[in-house]
């Protein structure tokens, strides 16, 4: 737990002179705990109260940041154990092995690949995080080389021989790749290569009694942002691991665990891969490193990880509005719904199947769907009508037909009447994926 405003308040000087720009020592203390306010707007703050609350106060889970640039992931600084207790912040990176000594050019496509591949989804853009290089010598450093100039996302140095990880990581310059990993026999020569290349340092233990210890070798030898891995590779000892990593963290406040994990899949089979690295998305992996890459296995897990870390009490909405799907002229179909994000791009989707130009009319719900906004009285007969003349409709089409989902059918009257019988309702199919048969016949009549 975070200090409360009290805790603040004993290290604060107690003289109310308002500099801060609050009225009283205990105004500002108790912003300082809700993270309103940062202490350096008190100037009269001791070195010691500041030593005392910056270490009191540092997230229980530290944020690491590995990679630069546009692309570079940052991971940890979570707060809960459960999402809906608030919310978690920093989606999980998804990682894939690259095998440093397969052909260079077969290397540089897989790079490549991994830099691109990526699906829409809600209207986000759900992508890869990283490329995790393993090898061995002489190939690895090449490999690493090679990497380091062809990959547009971090990467993830693999390889235990200090020697090795030493050259491969010279030529990273800038670029915080993840060094992997420090072990109890190299952690010092390996922490060393993460303190003087400013890079974060995976460590691996045997167990979490020994990744608590090298953690606190790791940071006593300089390396301050660390990912941890308990070593377990059996699905059910990851999943214990993560969890007694994260209550570790945020219950007990146990600094040598408080920084994100590191989690690796094990199994050959692409869909038994895909169970595991889901099963470490949901709780509490950091990092997930996949062996393969197929494309269904890939929309499978990023799906996952969007659901969750979307914040549960904000749903993911869209601006309400008139929107064109194709390019729908005087004669198109006009549809309504709501502006959760999931339904308006799932009508969307299920509109371009049809190859059907509609204009869609979205009601903001406050992101809730359709039957959802329709039992909050969000989605009523008189808000539908609003929207239709708020935006207009009637000036970009000649027929006056509207087509409403058919979960809320029963505000067919009541909308015919808000809208002055000018237009008729129609009542379109109950899920979206009736759409496209639906549009089709609708042409016709
Ligand atoms: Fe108190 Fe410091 Fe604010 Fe002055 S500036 S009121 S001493 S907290």
């Amino acid at each position: 737990m975070g200090l409360t405003g009290i805790d603040i308040f004993k290290q604060l000087p107690k003289t109310n002179c308002r500099e801060c720009g609050f009225p009283t020592c205990l105004a500002f203390a108790m912003k300082l705990a809700q993270k309103q306010a940062s202490l350096d707007q008190c100037p009269y703050v001791s070195e010691e109260a500041k030593a005392a609350l910056a270490g009191a106060s540092a997230p229980p889970i530290k944020l690491v940041t590995i990679g630069a640039g546009d692309r570079k992931l940052e991971i940890g600084n979570e707060t809960v154990l459960f999402r809906h207790e608030e919310t978690f912040y920093h989606p999980a990176g998804l990682a894939v092995l690259v095998d440093a000594s397969q052909p260079e050019a077969d290397m540089a496509e897989q790079v490549a690949a991994i830099g691109e591949v990526g699906f829409d989804r809600v209207g986000q853009r759900l992508r890869l995080d990283a490329v995790a290089l393993r090898g061995e010598g002489e190939a690895f450093v090449s490999a690493a080389r090679i990497v380091a100039e062809k990959s547009a996302v971090p990467v993830i140095l693999i390889n235990e021989d200090p020697a090795v990880m030493g050259q491969a990581v010279a030529a990273y310059a800038g670029k915080r790749p993840l060094i992997y990993a420090a072990t109890a026999a190299n952690v010092a020569e390996m922490a060393g290569l993460a303190k003087e290349h400013a890079c974060p340092l995976a460590i691996r233990g045997d167990g979490l009694a020994s990744l608590a210890e090298l953690s606190e070798k790791a940071q006593a030898a300089g390396a301050a942002d660390l990912i941890l891995d308990s070593g377990a590779r059996t699905t059910a000892q990851v999943l214990a691991d993560q969890t007694a990593i994260r209550r570790a963290a945020l219950r007990k406040r146990f600094r040598p665990l408080g920084f994100p994990t590191i989690t690796f899949t094990t199994a050959a089979d692409t869909a038994e891969e895909t169970l595991q690295a889901a099963t470490y998305l949901a709780k509490y992996a950091g990092l997930v490193v996949l062996q393969h890459m197929q494309p269904w296995q890939l929309l499978a897990l990023m799906t996952v990880r969007q659901n969750v870390y979307t914040d549960p009490q904000k749903p993911i909405q869209i601006e309400e509005g008139l929107y064109q799907v194709g390019s729908p002229d005087e004669n198109s179909p006009v549809l309504v719904t709501t502006n959760f994000s999931l339904t308006y791009f799932t009508v969307e989707g299920d509109v371009e199947a049809s190859r059907v130009p509609s204009w869609v009319v979205v009601v903001n719900t406050d992101g809730t769907s359709v039957l959802t906004a329709w039992a909050a009285e969000k989605f009523t007969a008189e808000v539908i009508a609003k929207k239709v003349r708020d935006f207009d409709v009637g000036s970009k089409v000649k027929h006056r037909k509207l087509v409403i989902p058919g979960y809320v059918a029963v505000l067919s009257g009541k909308l015919e009447d808000e809208l002055a019988q000018e237009w008729k309702v129609i009542v379109g199919p109950r899920e979206s994926s009736g759409i496209p048969s639906f549009l089709r016949s609708y042409q016709q009549t």
